[in-house]
């Protein structure tokens, strides 16, 4: 299933006050792995989006995905 990852980050991420090219509010998350901005309006091919079980959220860039294993956050 492809997940709009650009309309997660923009329902549940931290607004930005700016709006993008298509007049929609841009929102940033933080990723998991290294805590850098990820935003809406980002190049996401390069995240990745988990929904646990409980029904958390989170984002974090592919390369950082061993260390988001390593948070124990799943
Ligand atoms: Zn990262």
């Amino acid at each position: 299933m492809m997940i709009d990852k650009s309309a997660r980050i923009r329902a549940i991420g931290r607004p930005t006050g700016n709006i993008d090219g298509r007049k929609r509010p841009i929102r940033e998350v933080n990723c998991q792995g290294c805590g850098e901005k990820i935003k809406s309006t980002d190049d996401l091919s390069e995240v990745e989006y988990v929904k646990t079980k409980r029904g958390s959220e989170f984002f974090f860039h592919a390369a950082c995905r061993d260390r988001v294993w390593q948070h124990g956050i799943c």
